[in-house]
């Protein structure tokens, strides 16, 4: 508020100084009536006043002196004259405002003068909460309010010295006054501009002003609205809003109206990700690039989330415009105003595809087979455990198969690996094309498959399946011009009838198939609870004889084998023996499978080898040169690298005669790979020993190898003297076997002998050596010493 009286006094004079015009308060100021004043001149009034006039109309700017008031009373009052052309009155341009401002000290005039009246109206000006003026047309402030003096930071005294136009930056002034202006000629306008403090200070105001009249003095009056708080959300916003507009992620905003949720706003991101512009796509719901069927589970979250007013984190698929379906990674917000309801929500989407398919890949290999492609263990777990709901749900059966190859170890030693992994590729294959999209086929690793068929109606079905499978992967392959036959065994185990678990699945149908290799491979089994008894015997069996071997509870029984034109006992079968302190004596036609089975049968198998030596030594001593003893050797013994050389040490260090030790070695493993077997017979006769082809008869050789064989001895397997006395069939194996073997120069040897009627039949076909229960059971050590000692002979 200006300091002075309200309001401050203004003559409107002419070029020649001629008073136009003037207001109430000049009268105040000066105690001249209307009358007095009109058509004077203004020196009359100020003298001195005249001299900033002259300036203005001179140099054309606002003409400041110092100069005295004299009153109608006869008073003086020292004021100062400021003189400012109208440049804010178009029709008349050489009319100036004569603005008197009292001096210091004098502000007051006298007490019957005081605007008493006026000072309700001061005190409004004064309270309003925003700014307050009145200029007159030279652009001069006549009234204002102390929140105008904050804003430009002057006082009172500054302020209607300048022009309002100067109290805004130079390049604003033009628009200010235009502004002005237009309020002078249409009646009001409004416009933003920047107030500029003494020191600075820039305060954003919204002015908005009028015309009217101070007396005979047009003005215009008006408020300055401070807007710097919304100039700076203004601003704030301009930034977030560039920042959305810049924001490589896609945003997408959408706007609640009458349940609706429609597109207001999408990003450029969002336009370069799905291929849609937003004129387009504005005012649709958005869900019109959900990909129909595709995840149901999230998009349900979504619309609860949406539903509660909650923020939500999703994974969907959504289709671009070109069709192509893109994975995002989608956060929306709720925006709620001021009374709690939601108007928008802001989607953010990253693309993220390109992680999903490298997460995809990774997975894959992760859960993947990298030879066949097939799923790996991890998988097929999951796999297990999902097709076992499944078929709880569905009240269904599911299978779980175990399928081995048999010889695949065979393939892989004599074709190569690279013939070895051919054929489990083509395994895979056939496997796959056996089974349903909805089954699973998995590889364990080497030679071991897994088939996990889901929703069978009956076991009658999966018998016709697992029969489909075991021939049609067992027929023959065709690698580098070879045919190789991968014959397999299979192990099936059934939910819910065989287990509730993966793990117990999986062991039933491990257990079946081992049930399938001991049955003769090639051939497909299904779990039992009997089975697995067995398997589980098996199991201890494993467990209990490895500690058997290194404790003690082995021992070895000799079989004489007697000469049978002489009767005398020439020989002896070493045989071991185990006394399990749980379990008393366990046959070896029980543990030998488990021990070649394990590789135990390497220790085992020379443990009794040196037993055999030693006793060989023993009887050598005694005075028995000729006593032979023959030791059984396991297929598995034989392919060991350094079998012969272990030997031969082993015989040197117990000093044997040459031919005193005999290895027996049955008739199927020589077959299994005779070329090798040819090879490895060699090397052993060459270190002096005797060798048998053991249960001949049983295996399927061919004579020509059966020549090729450096061996001395062929034992009849004792299944062909069985029917001995009884006049059948393999009696006649019997009799061709012994001629077969005398025909090649071996010595023929039948074993398992209990009758007389067998004996008589052997010595008839002229058969050289016998062993069996009709003469002896396996002895021990000093039994066997005492029979030869005492020279016992088979009666004739
Ligand atoms: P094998 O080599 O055919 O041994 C002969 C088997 O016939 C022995 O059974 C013997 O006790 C049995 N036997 C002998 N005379 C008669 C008879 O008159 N009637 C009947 N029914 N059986 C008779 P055992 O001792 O149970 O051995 C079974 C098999 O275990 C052996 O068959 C052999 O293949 C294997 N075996 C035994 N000891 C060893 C060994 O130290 N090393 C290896 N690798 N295998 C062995
Ligand atoms: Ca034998
Ligand atoms: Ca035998």
């Amino acid at each position: 508020m200006n300091p002075f009286s309200f309001p401050i006094a203004v003559f409107v004079i002419d070029a020649d100084g001629r008073i136009q015009s003037w207001n109430k308060a000049c009268e105040k100021l000066s105690g001249f009536g209307a009358d007095d004043i009109r058509n004077s001149q203004l020196d009359d009034i100020i003298a001195g006043a005249g001299e900033a006039g002259r300036e203005a109309i001179q140099y054309d700017r606002d003409g400041d002196v110092d100069a005295t008031l004299t009153r109608k009373d006869g008073s003086t009052l020292p004021v100062h004259v400021t003189t400012a052309r109208h440049v804010l009155d178009r029709a008349h341009p050489d009319t100036y405002s004569v603005i008197v401002i009292p001096k210091e000290g004098e502000k007051s005039p006298p007490a019957s003068q005081q605007m008493i009246q006026d000072a309700p109206l001061l005190d409004i000006i004064e309270g309003l909460p925003c700014v307050f003026y009145v200029i007159d047309q030279s652009g001069h402030l006549l009234l204002w309010n102390h929140r105008l003096e904050d804003a430009l930071e002057m006082t009172g005294d500054e302020v209607p010295l300048l022009n309002v136009s100067h109290f805004f930056d130079e390049k604003q002034r033009p628009e200010i006054k235009q502004k002005i202006l237009e309020a002078f000629e249409t009646g009001s306008s409004s416009h933003e501009a920047v107030l500029v403090g003494l020191h600075g200070k820039r305060t954003p105001f919204l002015f908005n002003c009028a015309r009217m009249s101070l007396g005979s003095i047009p003005c215009v009056f008006g408020t300055g609205l401070d807007i710097s708080a919304q100039k700076e959300t203004e601003l704030r916003l301009r930034v977030r809003e560039r920042a959305m507009y810049s924001s490589v992620n896609a945003i997408m905003i959408t706007c609640c109206k009458s349940g609706d949720n429609l597109i207001e706003y999408v990003n450029p991101a969002f336009e370069n990700l799905t291929g849609y512009t937003l004129a387009e796509i504005k005012g649709r719901d958005p869900r019109f690039m959900q990909v129909v069927g595709f995840d149901e589970e999230e998009r349900g979250r979504i619309r609860q989330a949406l539903t509660r007013r909650e923020s939500v984190h999703a994974i969907v698929r959504n289709a671009k415009k070109n069709g192509e379906i893109f994975w995002n990674e989608l956060r929306i917000d709720p925006v709620i105003n001021m009374d709690g309801t939601v108007t928008h929500y802001v989607g953010v989407i990253d693309d993220i595809t390109l992680e999903r398919q490298y997460e995809r890949r990774l997975q894959h290999l992760a859960n993947h087979d990298p030879l066949t492609g097939l799923a790996n263990r991890t998988l097929l777990q999951e796999k297990v455990q999902l097709s076992m709901l499944f078929a709880q749900r569905n009240n269904a059966l599911m299978a779980v198969a175990f399928l081995d190859l048999d010889n695949f170890k065979f393939i892989n030693d004599n074709y190569g690996h690279e013939v070895g992994d051919a054929v489990l590729k083509e395994v895979a294959t056939r496997l796959s094309h056996n089974v349903r999209e909805e089954d699973t086929v998995a590889r364990l690793g080497g030679d071991e498959f897994v088939l996990v068929s889901t929703s069978q109606p009956s076991i009658g079905h999966v018998a016709d399946l697992m029969e489909r499978v075991r021939v049609g992967v067992g027929a023959p392959v065709h690698v580098n011009g070879k045919d190789v036959i991968p014959g397999v065994s299979i192990g099936v185990s059934m939910y819910p009838r065989d287990g509730d678990s993966v793990d117990r699945l999986m062991r039933a149908a491990d257990a079946a198939m081992y049930h399938a290799k001991t049955t003769g491979r090639n051939n497909c089994q299904f779990y039992s609870e009997e089975l697995n008894k067995t398997v589980h015997e098996h199991l201890s069996l494993k467990a209990r004889l490895s500690r058997a071997i290194q404790g003690g509870e082995l021992f070895v029984g000799y079989q004489p084998k007697v000469d049978l034109h002489t009767g005398a006992v020439i020989g002896a079968e070493a045989l071991v023996r185990w006394n399990d302190p749980e379990n008393g004596v366990v046959s070896p036609e029980k543990f030998i499978p488990v021990a070649e089975e394990t590789g135990l049968i390497i220790q085992l198998g020379e443990w009794v080898l040196r037993r055999a030596c030693s006793t060989l030594r023993e009887l050598q001593e005694q005075g028995f040169p000729d006593f032979t003893i023959s030791v059984n050797l396991s297929a598995r013994q034989l392919r060991e690298a350094d079998f012969v050389q272990r030997l031969a040490a082993m015989m040197a260090s117990h000093h044997l005669l040459p031919g005193s030790l005999e290895l027996e070695v049955t008739e199927s493993h020589l077959m299994e790979d005779p070329e090798k077997a040819v090879e490895a017979l060699t090397q052993l006769k060459h270190l002096g020993v005797r060798l048998s082809i053991d249960d001949f008869g049983t295996g399927y050789s061919s004579l020509s190898y059966l020549q090729k064989f450096p061996v001395d001895n062929i034992k009849i397997d004792r299944t062909f003297l069985r029917e001995v006395g009884w006049g059948q069939r393999d009696t006649v194996i019997a009799k061709a076997i012994i001629s077969l073997g005398h025909n090649l120069n071996l010595i023929v040897i039948a074993e398992g002998v209990e009758t007389l009627e067998q004996l008589r039949f052997l010595r008839e076909y002229e058969c050289d050596q016998m062993q069996g229960f009709y003469f002896s059971a396996a002895l021990s050590k000093q039994q066997l010493n005492k029979v030869i000692t005492s020279n016992v002979h088979l009666h004739s």
